[in-house]
């Protein structure tokens, strides 16, 4: 079951467009939404979650209006919100079991299965008696899948999940959303490169409300492919390459500057070609959209 989004805009009462005629054609598996902070990325989690409504446009789940049929896509979504809110001194099998019974699974037996196959699942089964207040940032995460999975979800929302998680808990966290990716549409929300390379077959970068690009990470990769130029620097000329507007990113190697830059030629003494990266994808179309905004 795909995810049709055409035309979909929405602005905020104090005048800032959060979304600008968006459109995603979203197929089964992990789908990354990649944007800087402020892109616009939880502005349409929400509205797929129906927990907001768009101006205009359209987005459909197999044949379910996502914007209209909302109980409908209650039914069948996942969602994982950036800030799953206070957690309570409850323990996670009784969160778990509480959520179940508001999802509307009454039968005990039932119920009862449901929560343990899923505290194994997320492998939180020794934690089951834990109170979530003392869950560190990757059992939270975890625990915010298992809630998420209860009424076997067609759509899964997944918004900036692996913020504040350190490099195992990430790695535990990336294994089970690639296990429950195969079958249902994922959207994993992120502002982080590293999650979208890992993990998606497909990704799409937002900026400003704007889609800038749609397609597969590989292809984001080919269409840079020769254009992407090294060299280390001085530090005191990292300033001049910034203001130059055609460096699209920076990192330290052994404390000294090592920058990118995109050019079609050889952009000058010194710089070498660099196999391209998903970051150099990601800044290179933001840095461009930026360039064309103080252009117009
Ligand atoms: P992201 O999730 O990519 O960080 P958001 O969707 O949260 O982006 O925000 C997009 C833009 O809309 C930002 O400029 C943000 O400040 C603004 N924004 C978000 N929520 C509101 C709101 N409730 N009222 C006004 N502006 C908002």
């Amino acid at each position: 079951m795909d995810l049709i989004i055409k035309g979909l805009s929405k602005t905020y009462g104090n005048g800032v467009k959060a979304l600008d005629n968006v459109s995603l054609h979203i197929p089964t598996g992990m789908f990354g939404l990649l944007g800087p902070n402020g892109a616009g990325k939880s502005t349409l989690m929400r509205i797929l979650a129906t927990l907001q409504e768009a101006d205009s446009g359209t987005a459909m789940l197999g044949d379910i209006d996502v914007l209209k049929q909302k109980d409908e896509v209650r039914r069948t979504l996942g969602y994982l919100p950036q800030e799953f809110g206070v957690y309570p001194k409850v323990s996670a099998y009784e969160m778990l079991d509480h959520i179940a019974l508001l999802k509307g699974v009454t039968v005990k037996g039932e119920r009862k299965d449901l929560v343990e196959a899923l505290l194994q699942r997320v492998n939180l089964w020794d934690q089951k008696k834990q109170r979530l207040s003392g869950f560190s940032g990757g059992m939270k995460q975890r625990f915010g899948i298992a809630q998420s999975l209860i009424g076997e979800p067609k759509l899964i929302i997944v918004d900036e999940p692996t913020a504040g998680l350190d490099p195992g808990e990430r790695n535990r966290f990336y294994n089970l959303l690639t296990e429950i990716g195969e079958n249902v549409v994922v959207i994993l929300s992120t502002h982080i490169v590293q999650d979208v390379k890992e993990l998606c077959s497909n990704m799409a970068i937002i900026h400003k409300g704007k889609l800038l690009y749609a397609g597969s990470p590989d292809e984001s990769l080919r269409g840079i492919q020769g254009k992407v130029w090294e060299k280390s620097i001085a530090k005191s000329e990292l300033e001049g390459y910034a203001a130059s507007g055609r460096m699209i990113s920076n990192r330290l190697v052994a404390g000294q500057p090592v920058i990118h830059l995109l050019s079609d030629e050889r952009p000058g003494e010194g710089f070498v070609t660099a196999e391209p990266s998903l970051e150099d994808v990601f800044f290179s179309a933001i840095s461009r959209s930026n360039a064309e905004s103080v252009a117009q």
